[in-house]
């Protein structure tokens, strides 16, 4: 069963296109559990239908015609109770809704199973049989999981729209799309799409309409015989020193570039609309994906033959540097994992958004991008990279969403937006130099968050009180080594005297988790539960110590710096930090360097040190949350897992407790207690942090105005209260909404999307 489990979900995946795809399945399906029929129906969510889209024994015209209302006949039912119905004869049960269409009247024995991802039905697969039978247990099994599996490419399908497209009343809406990330940077970019691709990547190479065919297709030709070429040199070159079979696989490259039908495939994609590079790699991945569903293991390992081979010829056709990015007035920079360099190479004042395949809110690239206030999504798993070249295209940096062809409706509602975001910077702007006090004026600091060199002119910009975490850990990841003490030095140097006299935290390294350095390796199953922050840093005292040394000397004359450790679980792990920076200071002002013994502080990141905070408070001069990981530990949901995104939420009832026992029991040591995670910069979330008593908050630059102005227009009163009524709820969706309504009725609504 496993083998025919495999062999069906390869070929399925290996599909030309979806409609082939659920083909194969109703077939193969049929075959394997050798019953006369087997049907896919496909929710509509839009009409509220499933539509027939695939059949093996029902009438093949009912395909994309005969609809099942969402709440009727068995198909309703499966989808509503979300579990497997396997009836002996299914014409004697009171939900049988006869299709006339559907011609299934011959059939009695019914087997359907729902098809669901992440918790929502997409449809149902059904096998049905003349004779009344029980499908026994393991074909039920069979089919359940199948049907598991099959959902994930069902939801794929339907995340790059071939789903719409065959739901024929849903045409008209069929190429607006939407894609779901994690919010990068905030803030709305709307513009055409420019791809950035490795030219080496055959997955990656954009569609294109071609400038000139005929021109095209003598490039396409040129590279094919430049390939030949190659490959004979290459094994006039080798041939002595191959073995027979080694010999075969270039003469077998040759036989492929000469006779088969390849370069004909090609053309024919250029003439269809496409340049040779698109053409090219369509073609490759038409032989690529019928290799590798055979069962033939000789035949699969040939995919990797034809892979290679496109590879060769895409570079010929990318010479001439046709593969430079042509930047649009208004780019939306896309790309499978962009770097920041990416980002710099726009021409200055034309990036107007920022889409990334792969990474987190705590790329470099989300790094920069906030700091640049370029609207981001990061990790947009789904999205087709290859269609999106001069596509119109909308970033929602707050939600993490991205609309591709927006209707004119929708592309009105962000322009609407827009508009507004710009009237409100203005009005910040106004306000920049104005201290967050409260109408009832009760004071509270709002630092800022950097990590870039490039960020600290915008930090400056937003008007902050100092900064309340410097992520120490990016210059160590833009090396290819360990900066060394004097290169640490005079960063850190810049940074305290750009913001002197304001106070500056520096935070000691904290790699690992998420965020390895890549000279320096770790592997580990569990890496946010493994080595990282302190406890790595605790273990390399060469390598804390190197970088305190370059703290303290970069604080000389200035002594606005204050050291903070990350990741702390332990009170052992602080008195060892601490005799640690004791050593490092005796030693730099042992080399005359006259500088103060700094503040030091500890994060509050994990349970165990919300439970030990006041013991933690007694040793150190202030405590920073950081909401970041605090909520990723006492929720266990990995903060960079979008599977789980929906559970992360820093407004979770646990998460509020812990922060104010934080706040209590610092205060109670009477020590600054301050909060440093993304929850900071959240307007409503930090009308509650004001209430909760905290010192000070930490955020992104581009959050500072949003968050001073929500302080500047509400009274402490009112924060209090709100406090205490969101405690009496249960869950984070009812804080959220109780909030925004909150800000709603203040005359506050419009900070609420940046809260997201
Ligand atoms: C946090 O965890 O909240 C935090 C500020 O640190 P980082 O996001 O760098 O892990
Ligand atoms: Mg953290």
């Amino acid at each position: 069963m496993l083998t025919m489990l495999r062999h069906i979900i390869q070929e399925v995946s290996s599909a030309q296109d979806f409609s082939e795809a659920l083909n194969i399945m109703v077939r193969r399906i049929a075959n394997a559990l050798a019953t006369e029929a087997c049907s896919a129906f496909l929710l509509d969510r839009h009409n509220g239908e499933y539509v027939l889209v695939a059949t093996q024994g029902l009438n093949p015209k009912g395909v994309g015609k005969i609809r099942v209302p969402i709440d009727k006949g068995l198909i309703g039912l499966v989808g509503e109770r979300e579990e497997p119905i396997n009836l002996d004869d299914a014409t004697k049960h009171p939900r049988f809704l006869h299709v006339a269409e559907a011609k299934e009247e011959a059939y009695h024995a019914f087997l359907g199973t729902p098809l669901i991802y992440h918790r929502q039905v997409l449809g149902v697969l059904i096998v049905q049989q003349r004779e009344p039978r029980k499908y026994d247990e393991s074909e039920e099994a069979f089919l359940v999981t199948l049907a598991t599996q099959l959902a994930a490419i069902i939801a794929h399908a339907e995340a790059t729209g071939e789903l719409a497209t065959l739901f024929e009343k849903s045409q008209t809406k069929k190429h607006e799309l939407v894609y779901s990330g994690v919010p990068g940077s905030p803030g709305i970019g709307m513009g055409a799409g420019v791809v950035i691709y490795a030219p080496s990547d055959l997955d990656t190479v954009p569609d294109h309409e071609p400038e000139d065919i005929d021109a095209e297709i003598e490039m396409l030709h040129a590279s094919f015989a430049a390939v030949r070429e190659d490959l004979r040199l290459l094994a006039e070159r080798l041939y002595p020193l191959l073995a027979e079979d080694e010999r075969a696989l270039f003469e077998a490259y040759q036989r492929i570039l000469e006779t088969s039908e390849l370069a004909k495939e090609v053309e024919d994609g250029i003439r269809a609309g496409n340049w040779a590079p698109g053409a090219l790699s369509k073609a490759i991945d038409v032989h690529v994906r019928r290799l590798e569903g055979l069962d033939n293991e000789y035949m699969r390992e040939r995919a990797e033959d034809i892979k290679d081979l496109g590879r060769r010829i895409l570079a010929y056709l990318l010479k001439n540097d046709r593969a430079a990015p042509q930047y649009r007035e208004k780019t939306i920079l896309i790309g499978e994992t962009l770097a920041p360099t990416d980002l710099a190479e726009v021409p200055e004042g034309c990036l107007a958004g920022v889409i990334s395949a792969k990474g987190s809110g705590n790329s470099h690239v989300a790094i920069l991008a906030r700091a640049m206030k370029v609207p981001t999504v990061m990790g947009v798993s789904d999205i087709p990279l290859q269609v999106l070249q001069g596509k119109e295209v909308i970033v929602d940096g707050y939600y993490g969403q991205i609309h591709v062809s927006p209707s004119p409706s929708l592309r009105e509602e962000f322009e609407r937006l827009l508009a507004e975001e710009l009237k409100l910077d203005e009005e910040l702007d106004a306000i920049r130099d104005l201290p967050a006090v409260t109408e009832d004026n009760h004071h509270i600091a709002l630092m800022v968050n950097t990590g870039l060199g490039a960020d600290i002119s915008m930090a400056l910009q937003a008007g902050p009180e100092g900064v309340g975490l410097y992520r120490t850990e990016i210059p160590f990841l833009m090396r290819d080594r360990f900066p060394s003490t004097e290169e640490q030095r005079i960063i850190y140097r810049q940074l305290l005297a750009s913001f002197a006299p304001r106070p500056v935290i520096i935070r000691t390294l904290d790699v690992g988790g998420d965020k390895p350095l890549p000279y320096f390796p770790i592997k580990e199953d569990n890496p946010f539960l493994g080595w990282r922050g302190i406890r790595i840093t605790l273990d390399h005292p060469e390598i804390f110590l190197a970088q305190l040394r370059a703290m303290l000397r970069a604080s000389e004359g200035l002594n606005n710096m204050r050291v903070m450790l990350p990741m702390v679980t332990d009170v052992q792990e602080v008195d060892e930090a601490l005799r640690l920076l004791r050593k490092a200071y005796t030693e730099v002002r042992d080399e005359g360097y006259d500088v103060e013994m700094p503040q030091i502080g500890v994060m509050i990141e994990v349970p165990s040190a919300v439970y030990q905070a006041r013991a933690l408070a007694k040793r150190v001069d202030f405590l920073s949350v950081g909401s970041n990981d605090l909520t990723q530990y006492i929720l266990a949901v990995d903060r960079n897992n979008p599977r789980v995104a929906n559970l992360y939420d820093s407004l979770h009832p646990a998460v509020l407790r812990a922060l104010m026992q934080v706040v209590d029991n610092g205060h109670q040591e009477g020590k600054h207690v301050s909060i440093c995670g993304e929850m900071a910069g959240d307007p409503a979330s930090a009308l509650l942090l004001l209430a909760m008593e905290f010192d000070s908050l930490s955020m992104n630059a581009s959050s500072v105005g949003r968050v001073r102005w929500a302080i500047r227009h509400f009274t402490k009163k009112k924060a209090a209260k709100l406090l205490h009524e969101v405690l009496s709820m249960e869950s984070a969706v009812m804080i959220r909404c109780h909030l925004e309504l909150a800000l709603e009725r203040a005359g506050l609504g419009n900070l609420i999307r940046a809260g997201r």
